[in-house]
């Protein structure tokens, strides 16, 4: 346990402005507020606090920082109320204080819900200081390093898969290399012991052999400098399981495989001679092809500088060496802390928000490697979300796939209505450009533009589709009442009325309808025919013979297709279409019911249905004339449609059978199946199934995975 003095101490120790009376009361306040309390150790619980204090120390935070983690549980866990910590320690760490608080009540809801929706509550908690997040870190360090205590299984994996799959990648983002490492070694720990367990055997067994010598590769890197004349410290480590674990299942190689199991780090005074040390490095020893890369000219986005490269060192061991100056070090040890340690806590004004707000964006901003930033394909709720910036620097966050009228309409649903065009990163794009993590969109508006039906087509967001459709729909019903109209007089004019919507009177009643205007959109939807009307207006004319004309006109003006005897629409199961045209389905695609689909309009063909990722598409992107918006029509969709597959299955006895049972058993009809390729190993078979719809597919495409002799699956496309 770390004593009052000591804490003291430490932050002396770096912060000669230490406000000492600040600190012990913070010490003195928390320990009487968690009272008798006790931690699941058994420990009383104010150890817990203190140690969060300890470990921000090593960080060498400011002071508000570090009493900020002393009382950091004590709103949520005692009767201390915020303005209690206000009026005590100002107001600067109570809402440090109540930050922290924040994160801690959005973690215990996100048990339940929606964990995407958390991570955003979180991301606008820390947002309003940086330090909340750094206090929230060294908490969950804590609770992790005290993991063991807890009595649950289930609260403790939760816990582990948490931080795995939250914090750690958090605190990458911000840098904290070394925080990140201890977390997910820790969440490792719990979540994979056995695995964990073995790669900590096999490290044993290369030490055994001599083959993880360290201290000799240091010594040796060292003499190799100092023979240049070039001053530099070199030091070593083992990598921690966790990150071999991860390099065997990212590189898909075992564990035997994995070469370089140590890393090395040379640092150096200068940018200059970080560069001098490669050269020295790479005349000494040969280097491995692929794995060099300079962080200095191009940094990562969480600030990292540095140099890597690999190569075949002393003792003929493969090695990874990373390259970089102390001041590069200590940022790429602490990340944001480096930037937020008491000499900034004295220039407090400097970009308290600004400056913080901009790290924030900066973690939000991966575009210069997605992959970097899903690397550990933790943060999956990430892969299917983007996170773009109005030119003022605002955050939008979109799904995945979202478009700028998409972002548009998350703007403000006006900017939605009269988007005409957009600018990503200061380039004018087309509206259905697929937004990219970090890009910057400004919307172009027009009072003239009004929702086009086309957006439909590409459009993800709920808000923007509700509004389009919102549109179209008004914009659809005034269509409807002038081509209702219009059929209203021929009927009428078929039986020598003239007419006149006077008429009508309360015949709309008659047709469970409210206005006149509502019967004439009715009857130009074809949903009450002209003759109804007439009908309700001249009840006598029943008898009268048919206007067959009129019905006919009807039947050729009706939106909708012909019913078929059971009731069911029959045919094309798409909506949207214009009345008669023809329909095919473009060959490159495919397209099932269920796909997203777009229609091109083909000059002598009528309608080509593709699905909306198709490439073809690209070639009509400057026609926007030619798309026409369609979707499935889920009533019509009564037959089964041809999808094709192609596999690559095990060549061995039973593996054809097994493969035709399990689509049978997905209750999917081989119509055709061809073997294109024969080893001795595999087959490559291209199957084409009968399917009611992509659903379908997917189910029969995930169960074929599941098979031990199927290799591999795909929906061939073209
Ligand atoms: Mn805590």
């Amino acid at each position: 346990m770390i004593r009052q003095f000591e804490l003291v101490e430490a932050v002396k120790s770096y912060d000669r402005m230490v406000d000492e009376d600040a600190l012990n009361r913070a010490y003195v306040f928390a320990m009487k507020a968690h009272g008798n309390q006790k931690r699941a150790s058994g420990d009383p619980y104010f150890l817990h606090p203190l140690e969060v204090a300890g470990i921000l120390t090593e960080y060498k935070l400011d002071t508000s920082s570090i009493i900020t983690a002393l009382l950091h549980d004590t709103i949520e866990d005692t009767d201390v109320t915020s303005a209690e910590v206000n009026e005590q320690f100002g107001e600067e760490v109570a809402q440090l204080v109540d930050g922290v608080t924040k994160l801690t009540q959005i973690e215990l809801q996100s048990q339940q819900s929606d964990q995407a929706e958390n991570f955003r509550k979180l991301l606008l908690a820390m947002s309003e200081d940086i330090r909340v997040l750094l206090v929230k870190l060294a908490d969950r360090l804590h609770n992790m390093r005290t993991l063991g205590y807890i009595k649950s299984n289930d609260k403790r994996r939760r816990i582990a898969s948490e931080t795995m799959e939250i914090y750690a990648p958090l605190a990458e983002r911000i840098g904290m290399q070394e925080l990140k490492n201890e977390l997910e070694d820790l969440s490792f720990a719990e979540l994979n012991a056995e695995a964990r367990g073995s790669i900590i055997q096999r490290l044993q067994f290369l030490r055994d052999q001599g083959r993880d010598n360290v201290e000799a590769i240091i010594a040796e890197l060292t003499e190799t400098m100092r023979a240049e004349k070039l001053r530099a410290a070199v030091n070593g480590r083992e990598k921690l399981p966790y990150s071999i674990w991860r390099k065997t299942q990212r590189k898909k190689i075992s564990f035997e495989q994995v070469a370089d199991i140590m890393a090395f780090r040379v640092l150096v005074e200068s940018a200059e001679d970080c560069y001098r040390a490669l050269g020295i490095i790479h005349s000494a020893y040969s280097s491995v092809p692929g794995r060099f890369k300079d962080y200095i000219s191009t940094p990562k986005s969480n600030g990292y500088q540095s140099l890597h490269t690999a190569v075949i060192g002393p003792a003929k061991q493969r090695i990874e060496i990373q390259i970089r100056t102390h001041d590069m070090h200590e940022v790429a040890e602490l990340g944001v802390a480096a930037h937020w340690q008491y000499k900034h806590g004295l220039d407090r004004n400097h970009g308290h928000d600004y400056r913080w707000l901009r790290e924030l964006l900066d973690i939000l901003d991966h575009a210069a490697s997605p992959d970097d930033f899903l690397e550990h394909t933790k943060l999956e709720m990430f892969a299917d979300q983007v996170f773009c910036f109005t030119p003022a620097g605002e955050v939008i966050a979109l799904p995945g796939g979202a478009t700028p009228v998409d972002f548009a309409y998350a703007v403000h649903s006006e900017v939605g209505d009269t988007c005409v065009g957009a600018k990503i990163n200061g380039r004018s794009t087309p509206l259905r450009t697929e937004l990219e993590n970090g890009d910057q969109v400004e919307i172009i508006t027009s009072g003239a533009q009004t929702p086009s039906p086309m957006w439909e087509n590409f459009v993800v967001t709920g808000k923007a589709r509700a509004r389009i459709r919102r549109f179209i729909r008004l914009r659809q019903k005034e269509e409807y009442m002038s081509l209702g109209r219009a059929i209203l007089e021929r009927a009428f004019a078929a039986e020598d009325y003239a007419f006149n919507e006077a008429l009508l009177g309360d015949v709309p009643t008659v047709f469970a309808l409210a206005s006149a205007d509502d019967l004439a959109a009715a009857v130009g939807a074809g949903e009450i025919t002209g003759r109804q009307v007439l009908e309700a207006v001249y009840p006598g004319i029943k008898d009268a013979r048919r206007g067959g004309k009129v019905i006919q006109l009807v039947k050729a003006m009706n939106p909708r297709r012909p019913k078929k005897a059971d009731g069911k629409d029959g045919g094309i199961p798409i909506k949207g279409l214009i009345p008669g045209m023809a329909l095919h389905f473009a060959a490159c695609c495919n397209a099932l019911p269920g796909d997203r689909i777009v229609g091109i309009i083909t000059k002598g063909r009528g309608v080509t249905i593709h699905t909306i990722d198709c490439e073809i598409l690209e070639e009509f992107s400057d026609m926007e004339e030619r798309w026409i918006d369609v979707s499935w029509d889920a009533d019509a969709i009564d037959e089964y449609h041809g999808a094709r597959v192609e596999l690559v299955v095990t060549n061995e006895t039973g593996s054809l059978g097994e493969l035709s049972t399990v689509i049978a058993r997905g209750d999917g009809n081989i119509s055709n199946l061809k073997i294109t390729n024969r080893t001795a190993e595999f087959f490559d078979i291209m199957i084409d199934i009968q399917v009611r719809d992509v659903k379908h597919l997917t189910n029969i495409i995930a169960a074929l995975r599941a098979s031990p002799v199927i290799n591999s699956v795909e929906r061939a496309r073209g």
